[in-house]
């Protein structure tokens, strides 16, 4: 059996596209008796969703109250399951300040 390949289901998905000189996209990975391009993270159906989401939020660039996604404002944690997630900096700072607030209060 071939050894899985590594990465991040984003490293896989693009690891598949070859970008012509006119800039077009080609799927090289499987394609489908239909002719559709086929890009499975797991054979899981739930994990594929999963890994679909993962790529969905990898492309996004700024966290839902609209900080940048960049390498100063960004922690990357791997969970269990290999999948990399992002958390913004200044959020998770305001929810710890937060979080300190309501234990300072509750000890009044
Ligand atoms: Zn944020």
């Amino acid at each position: 059996m071939p050894p899985k390949p590594a990465g991040s289901p984003l490293e896989l998905f693009l690891a598949r596209i070859e970008i012509d000189p006119f800039g077009c996209w080609y799927w090289t990975g499987h394609i489908d008796n239909k002719g559709y391009g086929r890009f499975f993270v797991n054979t899981n159906r739930q994990n594929c969703r999963a890994g679909e989401t993962g790529i969905h939020n990898t492309l996004k660039t700024h966290c839902p109250q609209g900080h940048p996604y960049n390498r100063a404002n960004t922690y990357v944690y791997h969970t269990q399951d290999g999948r990399a997630l992002r958390q913004c900096r200044v959020c998770h700072a305001e929810g710890e300040r937060k979080r300190r607030l309501l234990c300072a209060l509750s000890k009044v």
